[in-house]
């Protein structure tokens, strides 16, 4: 039979094994968010990468179309050009002049327009190049960091085998009234079912208990209770005295 001393300790290793467990389960379920937020880079770099690449598609459809028309227009001032030797009377011959230079100050208008297309295209191009640099870069840097996060959560899956495990182990010690006591406690009081009194002050809570049962406290040879917070304390002092200092 343990004796309650040896009780007191074996709840506080169960207690340590449950607050490892705890953080240890936190972890796990902090991953998800984590490769979310790992991808979250990537799924930016791709959309600006795609913005350039919409704006460099759409300004080169438009080039394209302004060189296939002013191919045309070029062709018909040729084709009129050639017309003005047939002319027989002065008037025709001012009139399609006249149509002549409006066709080719509209042609050097949408030339310049050309040429200035030609130009955005060419910075277009380079940040293009450039975002698809820091999408490459932030893809390899996610792949790194979902590496990382793996190796992490496996290692935590390992340790949160261990502690289930130790926990089994520990809770096979604990009385089985005791033991229900212990998860009663935890349950309702934010997973700590047990905490040290040192000096007067109950760990729990942070609030001083009674000087009587202080006096109880320090004899080790009942379960009691915080008044405050009705977790299972014990004195730190009497449950784990300082080892004697002979050798
Ligand atoms: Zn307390």
């Amino acid at each position: 039979m343990a004796s309650l001393r040896e009780k007191l300790k074996m709840l506080e290793e169960l207690q340590q094994i449950d607050l490892e467990t705890n953080a240890v389960r936190a972890e796990l379920g902090a991953v998800p968010a984590r490769k979310v937020e790992a991808d979250a880079r990537v799924v930016e770099a791709r959309r600006a990468y795609d913005e350039a690449k919409q704006r460099l598609d759409g300004s080169e459809r438009e080039r394209r179309q302004i060189e296939t028309l002013l191919g045309m227009e070029r062709d018909k001032v040729k084709k009129w050009e050639g017309r003005l030797g047939e002319i027989r009377t002065p008037r025709e011959y001012a009139a399609l002049s006249r149509e002549i230079d409006i066709a080719k100050k509209t042609n050097e208008t949408q030339g310049e327009q050309l040429r200035a297309l030609l130009a955005a295209a060419t910075e277009l191009r380079a940040t293009l190049e450039a975002r698809g640099d820091a999408l490459a870069e932030e893809e390899e840097r996610a792949e790194a960091a979902a590496a990382a996060i793996e190796a992490e959560r496996a290692a935590a899956e390992a340790r949160l085998a261990a502690l289930e495990g130790r926990r089994a182990g520990a809770a096979a010690q604990v009385e089985p009234g005791l033991l229900a006591k212990y998860e009663n406690i935890k349950r309702r009081r934010a997973g700590v079912a047990i905490a040290p009194v040192v000096g007067a002050t109950c760990k729990g809570c942070h609030r001083n208990i009674p000087p009587q049962l202080s006096i109880v406290l320090q004899r080790a040879d009942s379960i009691e209770t915080c008044p405050n917070c009705h977790r299972i304390i014990y004195s730190e002092g009497a449950v784990n005295p300082p080892a004697p200092a002979t050798a």
